[in-house]
């Protein structure tokens, strides 16, 4: 559980028969990545993360063992984890620099390589629900702002008000980081840094296999404290964030969005499995999201659970 949360930040999943014999049914989530201080984690703290995680994992599996689709359990696994304040997603999110907290999520659909997602959106309560709803009932892939607003409205997707995401915690990070001039990644440890994020929580994802061989992922976040002008991460955008493809892997990342964007990188770990047949964990190392000369952080982590 503790890899999960503290070390997973590309999430892979293959579609290997021998794997899929033993155990038909996968679910992979995350809860961020960075690396963690020991010291500056309490057990108190680690026993939320881990307890969260348990639920969303549960929730996931629920679905999965009821022979549901893996985009249903990615879906229910997510949800778990936005409403949960314990991560930067939904409820608990980072704030952007005006004070407000603005959501990314998507959702892909390795069997078919639909795909639906929303960015900078900041009342709908679940945006892994309105990514979904893109996803099924509209012609287009990616809805921003006041516009995917009204469409998750139309769609009866529950609206919340803003300070539905507001912690605390939350807050008092963003002082900080303005008060240091810093755009930071919440779970960022600079110790050469005079900026100190005392927690390191994360972007959400999953990634799952259902029974019937059919892949997903998804993928969702508030994104980077201190963020300006509408800047939208990785997370929504399908083929840097999330993919999914039955040929290949199931992809959720999470690090500098900018990085993941600029290497397309969940799309480029799927095709070095399907074009170049490698390995997931060889294809997340060649991506090396975060290894260019422009820096950025972002890294890869392995099994899950209950053998996944
Ligand atoms: N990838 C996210 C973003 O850049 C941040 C994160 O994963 O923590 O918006």
């Amino acid at each position: 559980m503790r890899a999960i949360l503290f070390s997973l930040a590309l999430c892979l999943m293959t579609t290997s028969t021998q794997a899929c014999a033993a155990s038909p049914t996968r679910l992979v989530i995350h809860g961020g990545a960075g690396t963690i201080d020991r010291a500056r984690l309490s057990a108190e703290r680690e026993a939320e993360y881990t307890a969260a995680l348990a639920i969303a994992l549960a929730a996931g599996h629920a679905v999965l063992e009821r022979g549901g689709s893996s985009v249903d359990a990615v879906i229910a696994a997510i949800i778990v984890m936005e409403d949960s304040p314990l991560f930067n997603a939904g409820r608990g999110a980072v704030f952007n620099h005006d004070g407000r907290n603005e959501h990314d999520a998507s959702i892909m659909d390795g069997a078919t390589r639909s795909a639906g997602a929303v960015a900078a959106v900041g009342v709908i309560r679940n945006p892994i629900r309105a990514a979904e709803a893109v996803m099924r009932h509209s012609a287009h892939v990616m809805l921003g702002g006041a516009g995917a607003e009204a469409f998750a409205r139309e769609q009866g997707l529950e609206i919340v008000d803003p300070a539905w995401f507001r912690t605390e915690e939350r807050w008092r990070q963003l002082q900080k980081a303005i008060a240091a001039q810093r755009i930071v990644r919440d779970h960022d440890a600079q110790p050469e840094s005079a900026y100190r994020d005392d927690d390191k929580r994360g972007t959400v994802g999953a990634v799952a296999l259902d029974r019937h061989g059919n892949l997903a992922a998804g993928t969702s976040t508030g994104g980077l404290t201190n963020k300006r002008y509408g800047r939208i991460g990785d997370s929504p955008v399908i083929g840097a964030g999330t993919w999914a493809d039955n040929r290949s892997v199931a992809v959720s990342a999470t690090g500098t969005g900018e990085m993941f964007i600029r290497s397309a990188a969940s799309h480029t770990v799927a095709e070095l499995v399907r074009l170049a047949g490698k390995t997931p964990a060889d294809a997340a190392d060649a991506t090396r999201p975060g290894g260019g000369a422009r820096g950025g952080e972002g890294g890869r982590g392995g099994p899950g659970p209950r053998g996944n």
